[in-house]
């Protein structure tokens, strides 16, 4: 049996149809030279991807909405169709439209879906959701659990099916930042909203990141995940062999789900099975 590794492939794209005001992409343009040199990169990623005897599971993380464009769509869909590939997913807002799925495998595909209140009426955003069900494919919603999403996060909850898992990101940057009874209205919407509202200490913690999971940038390099600098390789002149092994963290916390996902102390495989990338647990 071919041995399975997650990557995590993060473009050089920055730019975002957007404008959520604590994000540094909000309504942030690329120029068609950026683009050009993103859709390069990104369609020599996926040459790579295809030619490896590995079996990949991939999650794009864009530095803002990827999926509006053409070229990220046709890589999912080219992803979802090849051998190599066990699943394709991208974090999105879900503003694109849904018509490039049909050319894609649903078996394969599946994406992590954010809501932002301010940017899309809610009725807009359920549509889309729907849209999807219709079209067979997998996907998670997420919301960030600002105070003044509360009544959005309330709302999304009752007008999705009930078997669509709806995460909510925990607001860490202020201390202290919910009350008790915040944090009970939360679990009760995001059954794992505890396990996301932690900032774990994880300095010589044991963590797949590096051995079973990799972070890949538009070069090429390889890093063991986004939070540590050091480059371990490069995909078209290392061999994974050579790169992947066990290794303790050395940052001193993991805050962010694509980190925590890793550290072997929580187990989350038992929690989100196969679908860990899309952030659906097993109980959906
Ligand atoms: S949709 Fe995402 S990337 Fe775009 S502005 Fe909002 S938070 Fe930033
Ligand atoms: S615990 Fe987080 S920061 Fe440390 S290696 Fe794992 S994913 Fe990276």
């Amino acid at each position: 049996m071919k041995k399975s590794i997650n990557i995590l492939y993060r473009g050089s794209l920055d730019s975002c149809n957007y404008d959520c005001d604590y994000c540094p992409f909000a309504k942030k343009k690329n120029t068609r030279q950026e683009l050009a040199y993103d859709r390069d990169c990104l369609n020599k990623f996926v040459d790579w991807v295809q030619v490896q005897k590995y079996q990949l599971k991939i999650l794009f993380t864009p530095w803002g909405e990827a999926l509006i464009r053409g070229y990220y769509q046709d890589a999912m869909n080219i992803l979802s169709n090849s051998n190599a590939v066990e699943k394709v997913t991208i974090q999105t807002n879900l503003s694109c439209s849904l018509d490039w799925i049909d050319e894609a495998n649903t078996d394969k595909l599946a994406l992590w879906t954010t809501f932002h209140p301010t940017e899309c009426t809610i009725e807009r955003y359920v549509s889309k959701c729907l849209g999807l069900i219709k079209k067979k494919v997998d996907f998670s919603v997420g919301i960030v659990g600002l105070k003044e999403n509360f009544e959005a996060i309330r709302e999304l909850r009752r007008l999705l099916p009930k078997d669509i898992y709806v995460w909510v990101n925990a607001y860490k940057r202020e201390p202290n930042y919910y009350r008790d009874e915040d944090i009970d209205f939360l679990n009760e919407i995001d059954p794992l909203f505890d396990v996301n509202n932690t900032i774990y200490e994880t300095y010589g913690k044991s963590c797949a990141a590096g051995e079973h999971s990799i972070s890949i940038d538009e070069k090429g390099d390889i890093k063991r995940c986004h939070f540590i600098s050091e480059i371990r390789g490069n995909i078209f002149e290392t061999s994974l062999d050579t790169i992947l092994r066990p290794s303790p963290c050395s940052n001193n916390v993991c805050r962010c789900y694509i980190g925590y996902i890793n550290l072997k102390e929580l187990n989350l495989e038992n929690v989100y099975g196969s679908r860990i990338l899309e952030r659906i647990p097993t109980n959906y």
